[in-house]
């Protein structure tokens, strides 16, 4: 459908007005108020000058001000531009500057970082929710912004073709983060994409012609129903499976959002019981911390019916726990990113579909996925074949901000080379072997880090690995483990572990060393930072 990404949230409103879309400690906020603030805080924008072509940047930790914040830019026709409000102040600095934001919202606790940068950047309008203390100069109160503002939707012309809704940044996990360009109607489509995958729904149109759903497929065969269910969501908004997973597509779906400010198993599982969640979802990370809390066995979270994993790969050992102990729910990972808005294919979700663990599913509805060689060329391979993934379809970025080259290299005919190595199956399924920049070559041998990930995972002592390469002068790179044990394996050896996975490979795959660590270094949206692991590697083999 040709609407702009702000007729969600007026659908959202007109179909379930009075029920909670987010909820935030002791706080809520209805379909109905957040459509009536989020004009506000459109109209406020207008009135000092801020509509299309402008850049608003949204430097907000999950709250309740968030999606006020992001519709109120979207139905000013401005562009949302989020960012990570732990990002350190040389990153921040980077982002808002490529970006030319002009507004930026920020929280107490995140204002210090901008303020230090914002001579170099264009931000002329600074607005503070949750301040701690004084404003800094300059600054306005977030809600003081916008609480006098009309509350009548703002008539704005927004080309849904052009017009930018996300200026989104790539995660930065192998580098410096892009900006990708996503207009109105990638947004609206990745989040229709993703609804209709996890309900059976099709859009419709209110009398008003704003955007809803009906249901058209039995309702009993999808986990999640519309105008029904509660999920629990730590996944940042500042990250693409944030802003369509756990902001766009509940408003859509109906489904209300519990938010929480930080991993804490134990409190997750309680919720879980206690709310009746109906639906988890996030990066692996969490999944892994919820396996490992002692609560896992005993809370009652029968009410769970969908279980969503992106972002990162699941070990197939995780797959297996949380489909005998959640056996109400459907297990279902997905795999996209940025550049695809969000997601781009996944597991079906559908009760009586095939999943097969191991694969991220089959391409989105209006997706296509092909296999070209690694080395370069658009053919695509034959079934079975590894080689880089390339996904096409609407919700491909039109382009990185300001990298004409970039592009140029990642978007051919519509193709997106995702830098991710993978095969597909006869039945047409997606296998993701790694990423290319994390591949190893031992002695011009192809090691793919995470089939030792995995055989490290499926152990009992582990409770999360990541292998890199040692730079060799003789074999080019060494499989190097890092290693958190999991509860309970104090005592594991290095020895030990080492030895029971290299008699699961070929010997150029072995592991030379492994290292036991408290954590990994992840990123802002979870991920294992390898980049930083590299830099850890200790100086001598211990
Ligand atoms: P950058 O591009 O800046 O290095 P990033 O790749 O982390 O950061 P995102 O767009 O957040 O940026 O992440 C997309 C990547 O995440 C994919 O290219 C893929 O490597 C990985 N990914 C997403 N889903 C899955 C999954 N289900 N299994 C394995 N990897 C996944």
């Amino acid at each position: 459908p040709e609407v702009p990404v702000g007729s969600i949230l007026a659908g959202s409103a007109a179909r379930y007005g009075g029920r909670t879309a987010f909820r935030h400690g002791g706080a809520q906020l209805s379909h109905e108020q957040l459509w009536r603030s989020a004009c506000r805080f459109a109209n406020a924008l207008g009135a000092h000058g801020i509509g299309p072509g402008d850049v608003v940047a949204i430097h907000l930790p999950n709250c309740l001000s968030y999606p006020i914040a992001y519709y109120g830019t979207l139905l000013a026709g401005a562009t949302f531009t989020p960012a990570n409000p732990l990002l350190p102040a040389d990153d921040l600095a980077a982002q808002l500057a490529d970006s030319a934001a002009a507004v930026a919202v920020t929280c107490g606790a995140a204002s210090g970082t901008l303020t230090s940068v914002l001579e170099r950047t264009e931000v002329r309008v600074v607005l503070v929710a949750n301040p701690i203390g004084e404003l800094p100069p300059g600054a306005v109160e977030f809600g003081a912004f916008y609480r006098e503002a009309g509350d009548h939707r703002p008539v704005i012309d927004i080309d849904v073709h052009q017009t930018l809704a996300h200026l989104a940044y790539t995660g930065g996990t192998t580098g410096r983060s892009k900006g990708v360009r996503l207009p109105h109607r990638h947004v609206v489509v990745n989040t229709l994409q993703y609804c209709a995958w996890a309900t059976g729904s099709v859009p419709a149109r209110t009398a008003d012609g704003e955007l809803v759903l009906d249901q058209v497929g039995p309702a009993d065969e999808w986990p999640v129903r519309l105008g029904t269910g509660v999920a629990i969501n730590l996944t940042p908004w500042f990250h693409a499976m944030g802003t369509i997973a756990a902001l766009n597509a509940p408003l859509l779906t109906g489904y209300s959002v519990v938010l929480h400010d930080r991993l804490d198993p134990a409190a997750y599982l309680a919720d879980a019981e206690r709310l009746r969640v109906t639906i988890i979802g996030g990066a692996p990370a969490l999944f892994a911390a919820l396996l490992a809390a002692p609560d896992f066995a005993t809370r009652d979270l029968s009410s769970v019916r969908l279980v969503t994993s992106g972002a990162a790969p699941l070990p197939v050992s995780t797959i297996k726990v949380l489909r005998e102990r959640l056996p109400n729910a459907v297990v279902a990972e997905g795999y996209g990113l940025t550049e695809a808005t969000m997601g781009a294919v996944a597991a079906p979700a559908y009760r009586s579909g095939l999943r097969k663990p191991g694969t991220v599913g089959v391409p989105l509805p209006g997706t296509e996925v092909k296999i070209v060689a690694a080395e370069g060329g658009e053919d695509p391979l034959p079934t079975g074949a590894r080689g880089e993934v390339c996904v096409r379809g609407p919700q491909v970025m039109t382009g990185y901000h300001h990298r004409p080259e970039e592009t140029a290299a990642a978007l051919v005919d519509g193709w997106l080379h995702t830098g991710d190595i993978g095969l597909l199956d006869e039945d047409g399924y997606l296998s993701l072997v790694d990423r290319k920049k994390d591949l190893l070559l031992y002695k011009g041998y192809n090691v793919y880090p995470r089939e030792l990930e995995e055989l490290l995972a499926a152990q009992p002592a582990v409770a999360v690995a990541a292998v890199v390469g040692r730079p060799d002068d003789a074999a080019g790179e060494l499989p190097v483990a890092f290693v958190v044990r999991a509860p309970g394996y104090a005592d594991a050896t290095a020895a030990d572990l080492m030895a029971t996975v290299n008699d699961l490979v070929v010997p150029y795959k072995r592991l030379r060393e492994l290292h036991f660590v408290d954590k990994l270094p992840v990123s802002g949206a979870g991920k294992i930072l390898k980049r930083k692991l590299r830099e850890q590697l200790p100086a001598t083999d211990a």
